[in-house]
């Protein structure tokens, strides 16, 4: 496997599931990040002690806050992401956090919709369109935002976060062909149906664990290359259809 190596990178919700196993991967890779950037909502209340315990014991850990719903938010957290890298940009922005509302079709309501869109979709807009000096941007998506698929229907309905991530895989295609010029790649990645908060939400217990999907897709990133900008791919590496 290509050793992954990348000086810069930012994951949003990184406090918890998914994004903390993130960040706790890359501190360990042989080559760790110059600067990981964890960020979260409350980065100095109880919900983040994990990073706190480990930024005391990694100097390039940077814990910075960031609601990825709040436009405000992310523009007071690209300053602070710019005082440490100077004129450099981000080498990896991973858009991570995101939400799920257990609603059927029949009650899903327009406030739960907007929330799951502004969360989803939007923030990884807004992120997005933070610096044009990044290499990649990583979208965490869902085969269960697949309209070709339809995973999981009988078991989760799901309605808002499906559309969310279905248009999470589109934004990824147009930052794709919007920042193929600047030479960032855009995928769209599907962890896998894993043990977190999130994946237990509906009581059920996922088959993959947050320490082998965050290894699965750090070995897909480093496999990354120019052809596959605007893919959507799994933990495991496979084509998924959008
Ligand atoms: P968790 O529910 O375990 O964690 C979600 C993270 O997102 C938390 O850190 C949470 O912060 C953060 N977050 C939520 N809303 C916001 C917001 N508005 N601003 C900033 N941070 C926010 O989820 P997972 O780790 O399981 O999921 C991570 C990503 O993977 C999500 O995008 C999800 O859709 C995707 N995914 C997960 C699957 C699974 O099986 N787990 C399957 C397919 C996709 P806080 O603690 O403050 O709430």
């Amino acid at each position: 496997m290509a050793e992954l190596c990348v000086c810069s990178v930012l994951v949003t919700g990184a406090n918890r599931g998914l994004g903390l196993g993130l960040v706790q991967h890359f501190l360990r890779l042989p080559n760790p990040p110059q600067w990981i950037f964890a960020t979260c909502r409350d980065p100095n209340g109880q919900r983040a002690q994990e990073l706190q315990n480990l930024a005391s014991k990694h100097p390039n850990l940077v814990i910075i806050g960031l609601e990825v719903a709040n436009p405000a938010s992310i523009k007071a957290a690209a300053a602070k992401v710019g005082e440490h890298l100077g004129g450099s940009g981000l080498n990896l922005l991973i858009n991570n956090a995101g939400i799920v509302k257990p609603n059927s079709l029949d009650n899903e309501t327009p406030e739960d919709m907007i929330q799951v869109y502004t969360t989803n979709t939007v923030g990884p807009l807004l992120m997005g369109q933070l610096s044009c000096s990044k290499a990649a941007i990583i979208n965490m998506s869902s085969i269960g935002g697949s309209i070709a698929s339809s995973y999981g229907w009988e078991l989760m309905q799901i309605t808002s976060y499906r559309c969310s991530k279905a248009a999470l895989n589109m934004l990824s295609r147009c930052q794709s062909l919007a920042y193929k010029e600047h030479g960032i790649l855009c995928v769209a990645l599907h962890p896998g149906w894993v043990q977190t908060d999130m994946g237990s939400y509906a009581g059920h217990t996922p088959p993959v664990t947050v320490d082998d999907s965050v290894q699965g897709m750090l070995k897909v990133l480093s496999s990354l290359s120019e052809k596959d900008t605007g893919a959507f791919l799994d933990w495991e590496g496979n084509v998924l259809p959008c």
